[in-house]
C-alpha cells in the first residue's frame, strides 16, 4: 500500500514531470536507491552515523505536565528536537549523502528555504568531505543570517539566487541547472518528501527511523500503539517519518497539521492539503494552491519550514484514501503552543512543530485519559527564539499569562 509504482506514482500523485535529460540522471539516482536501500553495509552505515553523529534514538517522552494541564488524553512528543543540528532533517541529509558516496558523486548541491536543510546538508558534507553547494534565494539569504554562516562555517558555499522573488522557488531552479550542467559528479540532496521519484520514496524511507523508534518506545511505554499520530506538514517528510510505521495499523489516527498562517484567504496561509487542488509543480502531482492563473500561490506562515505551496505526493494519496486526515493550525495557535510547551515543560519547540502541538492541544482535552497522542516534536525551538523576540518587543504579539 506504501510503495508507489515503478515510475513513482502513489495513486495518481507523484511522478517525475521533467525534461527528459532529468528523467535519465532521476532514474539512475532510482536505480541506486533501489540497489542500496536493502544492502546490509549501507544500513549498517547509516546506522552508526544517526547513533554516532545524530545522537539517535532520542527520546518518546511523556509530558506529564501538559497531559495533566489540559486534562484527557496523554500527550507524548517524539524528540526530534534533540537530535544534533537540531530537528529531523538530518536524519535524510545522512542517508542521502552516503548514497551520493556509493554513486561516486563529488559534489553535492541543495537548495533551502529557511536554511534548516541547508546547514543539515552542509554538516554531512562536511562529515564526508564533500564539497557542497547551497542555493539560497537571496532575500532568503539576508532573512536567515546566522544559517547562512553555519552554512559557511561548515564549508559549503552558498549562492544567493538573485531572479524572480529571490526566494526558494527561484532557488530550486538554479539548483537543478546547475547539477543538469554536472551530473556526472553532483548530486542533488532534497530535503522534504516532494519532487519527483524518486524523492518522496527516498526521503520518506530515510525518515522512518523516527516512526520505528516512535513505535518500538510506544509499546514499551504502554504495551499498546497510540490512538493518534500527529506531525506538522511543509513538505512532509517529519509526517511521512512518523506515519509511514503506523499506516498498516488502521486503528491508529494519522494527523497532519498544515499552517493556516493569518487566515484562509489568498496568500495567507499554507493549508496546502486542506484548501488545494491537484497540480503539477516543481516536477510532480500533488495537492497544490494555485493564483488565478493557475500557477503556484503566493503562501505564508509565521513559520519558515512549513510555507510551500505543494505537498508530497503520499501525503495527497493518503489523504484521498482517508488513511490519513489533515487539518490545520493558525499562526495564533502556533504560538500559544510554543508558549505553552516551553513553561510547562521546559522545552522551546521549533514553530513549525508548534502547529502539531496545537492540534494535540485542541483535541486532549476532548478525548479520554487512556486516549494516547504521539506528537512528532520535528524540531527545537532555539532558532525562532529572535523572531519571536521581535514580535513581542514591536507588540505584534503578547505572550500569553499562563
Ligand atoms: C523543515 C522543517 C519542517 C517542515 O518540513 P517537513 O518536510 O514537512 O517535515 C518541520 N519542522 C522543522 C523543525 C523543520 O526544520
Amino acid at each position: 500500500m506504501t510503495m508507489p509504482t515503478a515510475d513513482g506514482f502513489f495513486g495518481t500523485y507523484g511522478g517525475q514531470f521533467v525534461p527528459e535529460p532529468i528523467k535519465d540522471i532521476l532514474n539512475e539516482l532510482a536505480e541506486a536507491f533501489e540497489r542500496y536501500r536493502n544492502d546490509p553495509d549501507f544500513i549498517k552505515e547509516y546506522e552508526y552515523y544517526q547513533k554516532q553523529f545524530t545522537g539517535r534514538p532520542n527520546p518518546l517522552y511523556f509530558c506529564a505536565n501538559l497531559t495533566s494541564r489540559c486534562g484527557g488524553a496523554k500527550i507524548y512528543l517524539k524528540r526530534e528536537d534533540l537530535n544534533h543540528l537540531g530537528a529531523h532533517k538530518v536524519n535524510n541529509t545522512i542517508g542521502q549523502i552516503l548514497l551520493a558516496k556509493r554513486m561516486g558523486k563529488k559534489k553535492i548541491i541543495a537548495e533551502t528555504g529557511a536554511g534548516q536543510h541547508g546547514v543539515a546538508t552542509a554538516a554531512t558534507a562536511a562529515l564526508m568531505g564533500m564539497e557542497c553547494t547551497i542555493h539560497m534565494g537571496a532575500v532568503d539569504v539576508e532573512r536567515q543570517k546566522l544559517n547562512v554562516f553555519r552554512m559557511q562555517m561548515m564549508g559549503a558555499r552558498v549562492v544567493p539566487a538573485e531572479s524572480g522573488q529571490k526566494t526558494l522557488k527561484e532557488a530550486v531552479d538554479e539548483a537543478l541547472m546547475s547539477w543538469v550542467q554536472d551530473a556526472q559528479n553532483t548530486y542533488y540532496l532534497l530535503g522534504s518528501a516532494v519532487g519527483p521519484h524518486p524523492y518522496p520514496l527516498m526521503v520518506r524511507e530515510f525518515q522512518s527511523i523516527v516512526g520505528r523508534e516512535a513505535k518500538a518506545q510506544i509499546l514499551e511505554a504502554e504495551g499498546r500503539l497510540p490512538d493518534y499520530c500527529i506531525a506538522c506538514v511543509g513538505g512532509g517528510s517529519n509526517a511521512m517519518g512518523l506515519f509511514s510505521e503506523f499506516i498498516p495499523h488502521k486503528e491508529v489516527r494519522l494527523v497532519g497539521v498544515e499552517p493556516a498562517g493569518r487566515g484562509l484567504g489568498y496568500g495567507e496561509h499554507a493549508a496546502t492539503l486542506c484548501l488545494g487542488e491537484p497540480g503539477v509543480m516543481h516536477g510532480f502531482n500533488s495537492y497544490m494552491l494555485k493564483d488565478e492563473t493557475g500557477e503556484p500561490a503566493e503562501v505564508y506562515s509565521i513559520s519558515a519550514g512549513l510555507d510551500y505551496p505543494s505537498v508530497g505526493p503520499e501525503h495527497a494519496h493518503l489523504k484521498d484514501l482517508g488513511r490519513a486526515e489533515y487539518v490545520h493550525a493558525s499562526d495564533k495557535e502556533a504560538l500559544d503552543a510554543f508558549f505553552l510547551l516551553s513553561r510547562t515543560e521546559g522545552i522551546i519547540p521549533a514553530l513549525e512543530s508548534s502547529h502539531a502541538l496545537a492540534h494535540a492541544l485542541r483535541i486532549a482535552p476532548t478525548l479520554s485519559a487512556d486516549t494516547i497522542i504521539i506528537v512528532n516534536l520535528s524540531g527545537r525551538g532555539d532558532k525562532d527564539v529572535d523572531q519571536i523576540e521581535r514580535m513581542v518587543e514591536s507588540g505584534e504579539i503578547v505572550p500569553p499569562v499562563l
